[in-house]
């Protein structure tokens, strides 16, 4: 079979459109897709740098690889920075895969680390919870998201961009869905425009599948070796619903999408809160206590 664009020989079927690319156009698709999510949310202006969030998995590396295809041909700068929550024989191989990927591609790197900032890896957290109904994603998701504004605010950086993809983003509306957390509903909406310090997410109109693709057709090193926590949250067994939803009804996860972008921006409006300080650590909260001092209260006071 030939490539639809160029007559190449064809190496990938996007099955929800029916286009069949050889493995050049394909990538190039990708880079069109994620330039088109860019603009249209206005995620990167002019002369900024990007702090990119590095983990070494696929998605990240693909990331950071389109960036930097990008930020040739436009008015931006990139600095990688990856962090290290402390889970013992995981962090360190990525750490390797991130710092080499990096030296190729000549983008800064720079590694933070949950025990310098909050005095506590999340091998040391996870010792200390006593309530097991804490995941170990929920408590390394609050942290790292500290983590990576003082990451963002060290570097001077005006935006922060991370790897997360189409099926993530329907994994994170699900999960918020069933544990009844409309407010984080309103945080999936991609136009940060207002914050001060923007989240962006390049990546996420395109299909994991098309991530994993990239990352092999383009040879980039990612870590396959999964987090040792990853299977204890409901996010796994949310992914194989949908794959097998996408399986027998092909462009479902786009539907999908479309839906959680309206749903978002009308659960932003509705969910606004007026912003205030931590009377801990003074980081910005919409209560008198942010949610990462909550969470160091709880689990060194238990
Ligand atoms: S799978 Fe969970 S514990 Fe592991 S790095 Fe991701 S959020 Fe943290
Ligand atoms: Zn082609
Ligand atoms: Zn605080």
């Amino acid at each position: 079979m030939s490539c639809d664009k160029c007559q190449k020989q064809a190496a990938y079927t996007r099955k929800y459109s029916g286009e069949t690319l050889c493995s050049e156009c394909f990538s190039n698709s990708i880079l069109h897709k994620a330039a088109k999510t860019i603009s249209k949310h206005k995620m990167i202006r002019n002369n900024e740098l990007v702090c990119v969030a590095v983990s070494g998995g696929k998605d990240s590396l693909v990331l950071l690889d389109v960036l930097n295809k990008m930020s040739k041909t436009h008015n931006f700068r990139l600095m990688a920075v990856t962090i290290d929550e402390g889970i013992p024989g995981y962090r360190d191989e990525a750490l390797k895969i991130v710092e080499s990927f990096c030296t190729k591609l000549n983008v800064q790197h720079r590694v933070f680390s949950y025990k310098k900032l909050f005095d506590l890896t999340l091998e040391e957290s996870l010792q200390l919870r006593n309530d097991q109904k804490l995941s170990s994603c929920s408590i390394c998701g609050t942290f790292r998201r500290r983590a990576l504004d003082h990451a963002a605010k060290s570097i001077n950086a005006n935006v922060i961009a991370t790897g997360h993809n189409l099926d993530d983003v329907l994994q994170t509306f699900l999960i918020n869905t069933l544990s009844g957390d409309t407010t984080k509903i309103g945080w999936m909406d991609p136009d940060t425009s207002s914050n001060k310090l923007r989240k962006i997410k390049p990546l996420s109109e395109i299909y994991e599948s098309e991530i994993v693709f990239y990352a092999f057709t383009n040879n980039l090193p990612f870590q396959t070796e999964p987090c040792p926590h990853m299977d204890e949250g409901i996010r796994t067994e949310l992914r194989e619903f949908l794959n097998s939803l996408e399986s027998n009804h092909t462009g479902i996860k786009n539907n999908m999408y479309s839906s959680i972008m309206k749903i978002s921006q009308f659960t932003k409006q509705a969910e606004q809160k007026e912003k205030r300080k931590c009377s801990i650590c003074g980081n910005e909260c919409s209560g008198n206590v942010c949610s990462v001092c909550k969470m160091i209260t709880r689990l060194t006071k238990e």
